[in-house]
């Protein structure tokens, strides 16, 4: 398999401009749409080929007659302008289905430059509507997954090479889950080849990555292309695929269109099958769940929730205490920081895709909601000094891997330009972080019609039945409810269950001071970091933390801490007229956070894995097996970087859930899978 690419390893689209405003690959020798009828072809080649609104409106129906959801999912190789994507998009809201959802995933090596791409979308005045909420947040940086969160639609662009890109998405293999399959794996049902013509770009039509198309297409899955090229025909054949050619757009006498004949549709024990007959779009595979219940009305459960609400499950979200966000997520302002790695490692590549999304994220909710979530992307400043106890000081060289529009170096001199107030030390700027009110965040995530809210219910116990529900059980032994998938969402309670009581997640003390602004102090208008985050005032007051409290339950309020917190922001207090006896309020909440600082994202393994019964593999003499409990997920142990990484997990943890790919790729669904901590005692035990 490909290494995973580096986030800065990605070169944009080396582009010229023809007379007629049509972008074309010096380097490909190629363009990206037609002259004559762009928009016309793309229909025809595309969108008509693949019968896509006879088959979304046939499979919509029969999810109204089952009173069920499922969803769609487009695969295309080369994203260029996005105007497959957009027509497309535009098709899908004309179609108006009711039950069943759209998933685009398009895989792009060289993305457009932002303003070369508004260049390009410009003279399609019909998409006008769609290329400015697309441009809003369309990333032109960064290889690896970037999921976009388009109101009716769910977008991935994969940037790199497509075969590194497609072995390693992540397909929900669940081969390794002992218990009898409910949720099938993730499946494209269309497939759109637009990656130049074969001739001049054999790589992205090699044998290697048709065979990957064939092992992500379901019986029936249907594929185009312009190109009808002898040898992509005969690799399609030998793939799997029944191929046909028709008359092309225009004056082209032929296209392509292939359909998928087989089906990798198998259980564990099976080899792939490649004769079992299925209806096209059959229903069959698309089993997923219709009710959830998510154990946590914090940050993690919030947007889980929301996540599974917008793929049509009911949910209902549990909260022990008395109203949603109590927890660490009930801060008054709650600063979005990515986590800044030296190696440039998988740790790395899961903190750059998690702040990305999470920019995103809050940016669409921002934009929905009048901004009720009180996000302000106004940078983060982190200066040397927020490293003198922990690390080596901070040097931009140390951390080159990170692209120049994520992470920048300052000097003490710029400080008042970008902050609004003179510092007296360099540090590095997160240009795109900022602050939010994470209450208000988890409350418009869970205003949604599909997600019930019950507080004051402490669950104590979950069972499952033979037929793979969830029993939620109350401490007073009362049912809570039942559901086809829980998800632990609890923070370092979930040490209460049965089922998660093993994983190193551990609560962590953290005291919030808030300080009242100063004639200085409010001026200043990005988050500043030393050992403690400062952030700009709001509503007079300044949040200024956290505490780290080891192995403490104490929820009141310390005077220590309160100094603490001043003491360590440096000498930003004495310039902005406090210190660290200045009068202060505040906060006390609990973070979970877990023995390697990475969540805990997943299927939930099964308990009676040996290494978590006994701590050993010594008690048995069976393989290990990977086995998880079917329909049990958790998102716990986000420390004090959950609003970085909640929603991108979220969306993980939904996918798993209904079946569909997830936007994390293999190598970073392992690096947050609990089942790392199973794997790593094996190690230490062989
Ligand atoms: N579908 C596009 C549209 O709607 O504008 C047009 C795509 S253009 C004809 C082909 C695209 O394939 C280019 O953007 C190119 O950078 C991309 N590409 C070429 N080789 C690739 C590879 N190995 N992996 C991923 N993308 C690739």
């Amino acid at each position: 398999m490909a290494p995973m690419m580096k986030p800065t390893d990605l070169q944009n689209a080396n582009l010229t401009w023809q007379d007629d405003g049509a972008p074309y690959s010096p380097d490909y020798d190629d363009v990206y749409f037609s002259r004559e009828g762009g928009l016309a072809e793309t229909h025809y080649v595309f969108l008509q080929a693949n019968q896509l609104v006879a088959r979304w409106q046939a499979l919509d129906a029969e999810l109204i007659a089952s009173d069920s959801h499922a969803v769609f999912t487009i695969g295309e190789l080369g994203f260029g302008t996005g105007l497959n994507f957009l027509s497309c998009w535009r098709l899908w809201q004309q179609t108006a289905c009711q039950r069943l959802r759209l998933h685009y995933i398009s895989c792009e090596k060289h993305p457009l430059t932002r303003d070369a791409l508004g260049k390009a979308l410009q003279q399609w005045s019909e998409l006008a509507q769609f290329s400015e909420q697309f441009l809003r947040f369309y990333p032109d940086h960064s290889a690896g997954y970037h999921r976009l969160p388009l109101p009716d639609i769910t977008l991935d662009l994969y940037y790199g090479d497509a075969l590194a890109l497609l072995q390693q998405q992540s397909s929900c293999d669940d081969s390794k889950i002992a218990t009898p399959k409910v949720i099938p794996n993730a499946r494209t049902d269309a497939w759109f080849l637009d990656g130049f013509t074969p001739a001049h770009n054999p790589a992205l039509w090699s044998d290697e990555i048709l065979q990957l198309i064939a092992d992500r297409s379901r019986c029936g899955t249907t594929l185009s292309s312009y190109s009808v090229t002898g040898r992509v025909v005969r690799s399609l054949q030998a793939a799997g695929f029944t191929v046909e050619k028709q008359k092309g757009f225009g004056p082209k006498r032929v296209m392509l269109f292939a359909q998928f004949a087989g089906s990798t549709e198998r259980r564990p024990d099976q080899s792939p099958d490649r004769t079992t007959a299925a209806s096209i779009d059959g229903m069959a595979h698309r089993v997923r769940p219709e009710t959830a219940i998510v154990i946590g009305a914090g940050l993690a459960g919030s947007t889980v929730a929301r996540a599974l609400a917008n793929r049509g499950v009911q949910v209902t979200v549990v909260d022990k205490n008395v109203g949603i966000a109590q927890g660490a997520s009930g801060n008054r302002q709650a600063v979005v920081q990515m986590r800044l790695n030296r190696q440039a490692d998988t740790h790395w590549q899961f903190h750059v895709h998690s702040y990305l999304y999470a920019l995103r994220y809050y940016q669409a909710l921002s934009n929905q909601s009048d901004n009720a979530l009180n996000w302000h992307p106004c940078g983060v400043l982190t200066l040397d000094s927020a490293y003198t106890h922990t690390r080596k000081a901070a040097s931009a060289d140390d951390y080159g891997h990170y692209p120049p529009t994520m992470l920048q170096s300052v000097t003490a001199a710029d400080s008042e330009a970008l902050c609004g107030i003179p510092l007296q030390e360099d540090g590095l700027l997160q240009p795109g972080g900022g602050w939010l009110n994470p209450a208000a965040c988890c409350q418009l995530c869970l205003d949604h019609p599909l997600i019930t809210v019950r507080t004051n219910t402490h669950v104590a116990t979950l069972t499952q039945s033979t037929d793979h529900r969830w029993q939620v059980i109350d401490d007073q032994g009362q049912l809570t409810g039942s559901s086809d998938v829980v998800i632990i969402a609890n923070s370092h309670a979930a040490g209460e269950l049965a089922q998660t009581e093993l994983y190193p997640v551990t609560a962590l003390r953290g005291q919030v001071s808030h300080v009242s602004l100063t004639a200085a102090s409010q001026a200043l208008r990005s988050v500043v970091c030393s050992e403690r985050y400062l952030a700009p005032a709001h509503g007079g007051l300044h949040c200024v933390g956290a505490s780290y409290v080891k192995h403490s339950t104490d929820d009141q309020l310390s005077e220590a801490e309160h100094r603490e917190n001043l003491q360590k922001l440096g000498n930003i207090t004495t310039q902005l007229g406090f210190d660290e006896h200045s009068p202060a309020t505040g906060r006390v909440g609990f973070r979970g956070s877990s023995q390697d600082y990475i969540p805990l994202a997943g299927a939930v393994p099964d308990p009676d894995l040996p290494e978590l019964r006994y701590g050993s593999t010594q008690h048995t003499s069976a393989p290990p097996v990977e086995a998880r409990l079917t329909g049990l997920y958790m998102s716990i142990g986000h420390g004090s970087h959950g609003t970085v990484s909640c929603p991108l997990l979220a969306e993980h943890v939904a996918s798993l859930a209904c079946g569909e790919y997830s936007p994390l790729p293999q190598p970073l669904a392992d690096c947050v899978d609990p089942m790392r901590f199973i794997r790593r005692m094996r190690k230490r035990l062989r």
